[in-house]
């Protein structure tokens, strides 16, 4: 069981539980069995661990929330009396699946949370072998994807500590430490600014910054060194935070660091400028893609503009071609161009930034530019 330090006020989740249930109505859909994890932490304010036997909230009419016996006292503190939530406990030796069963009657259509592991998924399946299964990420993404004022507060004040940690990268970044050693006290000062869990630290050194998700390894850094930052952690209010900068300890030893990370800075600040409601996801993307192309660098920009964040560090709103959502206020994402030059060095910056009624909001706020630290 994780709870939040800080659960939702009970309105907000009642709140939350009817909009599910009225969008799962709304797309034809008789129950959403939800299972661990973000989506049941934002409908009920906190989540256990599954393993081999079924914990899942349903979502129907009713609502209940199918736990092992042995389980149920780590939701002993969420509201679920007050969300009007049953508790339905089981005992090893019973059958979950035909619990779930009966609570859903002839349902015809059940949504299977997206991170319903497979073994509960077909299981669930026999039991109801009239239902056809879809997934209900759809159904919640919906809802998760538009942020209220206290999640927005709670991104904030994510963004707000992980700039602090990068506010403190010359006590830590320099030539002669490992990306290892260097991380270790990048992480502690992760927690030390705010944060109760690391998420994720890249420190990409030299030709590593070209590898986007390489995290750390035992290279020593060295003079010359351009290299890429990129982190984030959990805050006690249950959001994320992701930001990245690029630093270089002492003066870039390759010749078109300047020029290149020049056009990045142009990319990442053309995409966050072009954010406000009723621009598509696509087209933000396209904002920093074509600073990019145009400068002949489009080939080493090898990922999407950016994604969703929240309660998970990836979600939906994904910044990329195809994606032809329209933009709201309340959507919180990342805008994160890189140029990677292969074997070499690589650059991203990386900020979040959260769709406002006219325009758009930054919760980073580190300067931009390239960070020469001494070496
Ligand atoms: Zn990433
Ligand atoms: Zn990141
Ligand atoms: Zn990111």
């Amino acid at each position: 069981m994780s709870m939040t330090a800080t659960t939702p006020a009970p309105a907000l989740l009642r709140d939350r539980l009817a909009r599910a249930r009225a969008a799962a109505h709304a797309a034809g859909i008789d129950a959403l069995v939800v299972a661990p994890g973000t989506d049941l932490t934002y409908l009920i304010g906190g989540t256990g661990h599954s393993f081999e036997r079924l914990t899942c909230l349903v979502v129907a009419d009713e609502t209940v929330l199918v736990v092992p016996k042995l389980e149920a006292p780590g939701y002993a503190g969420l509201p679920t009396a007050d969300l009007g939530v049953r508790v339905a406990t089981w005992v090893d030796g019973e059958n979950p699946y035909a619990m779930v069963a009966d609570l859903l009657g002839p349902a015809t259509q059940v949504a299977v949370g997206d991170m319903l592991p497979a073994l509960h998924t077909l299981a669930l399946r026999d039991a109801l072998p009239t239902a056809r299964q879809v997934l209900a990420g759809p159904v919640l993404s919906e809802l998760r994807m538009r942020k209220d004022a206290a999640e927005i507060a709670g991104l904030r004040t994510a963004g707000a500590a992980i700039d602090r940690v990068h506010a403190r990268m010359g006590e830590w970044l320099r030539a002669g430490r490992t990306e290892r050693e260097v991380g270790a006290d990048i992480a502690a000062a992760i927690i030390a600014e705010g944060h109760i869990s690391v998420e994720f630290v890249i420190v990409g050194s030299g030709p590593n910054g070209a590898s986007p998700h390489h995290e750390l390894s035992d290279r020593v850094i060295e003079a010359g060194d351009v290299v890429v930052i990129d982190i984030g952690g959990l805050v006690a209010e249950g959001y994320n935070s992701d930001s990245t900068r690029v630093y270089a300890v002492g003066e870039p030893r390759d010749a078109d660091v300047l020029d290149t990370y020049a056009v990045l800075q142009q990319a990442q600040r053309a995409a966050v400028d072009f954010v406000k409601p009723g621009v598509t996801a696509e087209q933000v993307d396209a904002a920093a893609r074509g600073v990019i192309a145009d400068a002949g660098f489009g080939e080493y920009f090898i990922h999407r503009t950016g994604h969703g964040i929240g309660l998970d560090v990836h979600e939906d709103p994904y910044i990329v071609a195809g994606n032809d959502l329209v933009l709201e206020a309340g959507m919180a994402f990342s805008i994160e161009p890189g140029i990677y030059q292969p074997g070499r060095w690589g650059a991203r910056i990386e900020d979040i930034v959260v769709v406002t009624e006219t325009g758009v909001e930054s919760l980073n706020n580190r300067p931009h530019d390239l960070v020469v630290l001494p070496a």
